[in-house]
């Protein structure tokens, strides 16, 4: 088994239409939690080479605050949490946005299963993959797409419950222990 493979990297800007515009399709509404997806920069790809499949990934992350800025999240933001993350080529948006093809790229989205106060754009991200829960699929319509990922949380917790993924959630990789 390639896992458990380790992720680092600082949350970078997407496209400014990610996860949030998936939790309100109408309207934008940030507020909207859930469905947000914080982006990896190019270099943190690189230890997902071991698994060749696209698609969708579970396990956990931690957002790093650095010292300094320690006020500004509340400790449970700052928690080791399960995370489902995306690898893949966002088809359903290659589709929609005709800029989008200009910049199509390999990407690596984590979404948090924790419903933070603010966006932590600019902290560092660690990750931890455990598992693979499903290829990458072409969804003809914003629907189908948000009920695939309401499912996919639903796998991961579960096979987060497992002993042998949950003792991850105390891996010294993380800081500050849980
Ligand atoms: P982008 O196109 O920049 O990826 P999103 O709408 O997907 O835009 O929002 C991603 C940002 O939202 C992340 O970079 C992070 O700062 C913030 N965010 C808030 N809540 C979460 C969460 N639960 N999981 C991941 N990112 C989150
Ligand atoms: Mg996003």
């Amino acid at each position: 088994s390639p896992f458990p493979i380790f992720l680092a990297g600082k949350v970078q800007y997407g496209f400014g239409r990610g996860g949030k515009d998936l939790g309100c399709p109408t309207d934008n509404d940030r507020t909207t939690p859930g469905r947000s997806t914080a982006n990896l920069p190019d270099e943190s790809i690189t230890p997902m080479s071991s698994v060749a499949n696209t698609g969708v990934y579970y396990g956990y992350a931690q957002v790093v605050s650095p010292p300094d800025a320690a006020a500004a999240f509340p400790p449970e933001d700052l928690k080791v949490l399960p995370m489902v993350m995306s690898l893949g080529w966002n088809p359903f948006y290659k589709n929609e946005k005709l800029t989008a093809w200009k910049t199509l790229t390999r990407a690596q989205e984590i979404h948090i299963m924790h419903e933070f106060k603010k966006d932590f754009y600019g902290y560092e991200m660690r990750a931890i993959v455990l598992g693979y829960i499903r290829p990458e699929l072409d969804y003809t319509s914003r629907e189908a797409l948000i009920d695939d990922i309401e499912f996919d949380k639903r796998v991961a917790l579960n096979c987060l419950e497992r002993p042998e993924y949950r003792k991850y959630e105390q891996d010294p990789y993380f800081t500050g222990g849980v």
